[in-house]
């Protein structure tokens, strides 16, 4: 869907992205991190020409960059950043119609996708449609900057550091909106974010930069489990790394199945994280509980030491 071909960029002699090269398949979820100057945002920006590379080649769905209109590039590409870019003086019916406008769909459709993105994002249409940027949270602005980089139906969306500069929980509630559009939709998502919680959280693959190259690209188990250097080491923090693994793997995949007699014991969730079980196991000062799955039937039990091993 979009590849990079050891592609550079320098502003003033200095190169901020060199021999970058990373092929993302059509439906992947990458996300960059690195510390803040290595080089995330510009490597974004050169997707949709905001900054033009100048060295190597980008290619969208086959072919250079260089060869769409930045206009075409941009409505197949939501753009989505931090500081949301709403247009002030505009309500958010507006600030998410921008796009399909620009494409001049008629009012109808435009009215029928302002309703659903709004849906979408657990904005009562009603409540929202007619509202300014001002009269919203720093978290319900960032859900409208997601809408609106989403309302022409892109390929791709591009997002930098969507949901900086928010509380952790409202964080966590739009990245588990994100993982579900992302499931729902099959998009190509790039998403730029200094937290590596968050890039462990929602990317297929990780690309971990530093000064404007590739230190490691992987899955995030990848990333944990055979990093390529101490600076991905460190990146990644050599305490919390056993943290890490359990938060990539479901209570489903360790428990041990079969049928409990119902207690009182307040059960685990089968879709849980091993991470969740540990801290619910410790903050309950047991050593096992019963797992529960969607319909709240009972049907396995974790044990403390399965979190050690698998049972198997
Ligand atoms: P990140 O998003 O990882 O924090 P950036 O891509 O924004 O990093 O910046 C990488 C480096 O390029 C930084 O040193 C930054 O100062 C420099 N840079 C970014 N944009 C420009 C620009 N328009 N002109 C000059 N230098 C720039
Ligand atoms: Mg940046």
């Amino acid at each position: 869907m979009i590849e990079f071909q050891q592609v550079g960029k320098s502003f003033h002699g200095q190169a901020v992205v060199d021999d970058f090269s990373l092929a993302i398949a059509p439906g992947e979820f990458v996300v960059l991190i690195g510390r803040s100057g290595s080089g995330k945002s510009t490597t974004l920006k050169m997707v949709n020409r905001l900054v033009e590379h100048d060295r190597g080649r980008i290619l969208f769905a086959g072919q250079e960059i260089r060869a769409f209109q930045p206009e075409d590039l941009r409505r197949r590409m939501g753009y989505a950043i931090q500081s949301t870019g709403l247009f002030p003086h505009w309500t958010v019916e507006r600030n998410i119609a921008c796009v399909p406008e620009l494409l001049k769909w008629p009012a109808a459709r435009i009215r029928d996708r302002v309703t659903e993105l709004l849906e979408l994002l657990q904005l009562p249409p009603d409540v929202y449609r007619r509202r300014y940027p001002h009269e919203l949270s720093g978290g319900q602005q960032q859900r409208v900057g997601v809408a609106r980089a989403l309302a022409a139906d892109p390929d791709v969306l591009l997002m930098d550091e969507p949901f900086g500069a928010l509380d952790p929980i409202t964080r966590e509630a739009l990245q588990l909106e994100m993982r579900r559009i992302h499931r729902l939709s099959g998009k190509t998502i790039v998403l730029v974010t200094h937290d590596i919680e968050e890039a462990l959280r929602l990317g297929s693959r990780v690309v971990l930069l530093d000064h404007g190259r590739i230190v490691q690209a992987g899955t995030p188990r990848q990333l944990l489990a055979e990093p390529a250097s101490d600076l991905v080491r460190d990146f990644i923090g050599r305490a919390d790394l056993g943290l890490r693994l359990l938060a990539l793997d479901t209570v489903a995949s360790r428990m041990r199945p079969g049928p409990i007699e119902p207690n009182n014991a307040p059960a685990l969730r089968d879709t849980d994280s091993l991470r969740e079980a540990l801290s619910t196991l410790i903050a309950r000062g047991t050593s096992q509980l019963p797992v529960a799955d969607a319909t709240g039937t009972l049907c396995g039990l974790l044990h403390l030491s399965d979190l050690v091993q698998p049972s198997a």
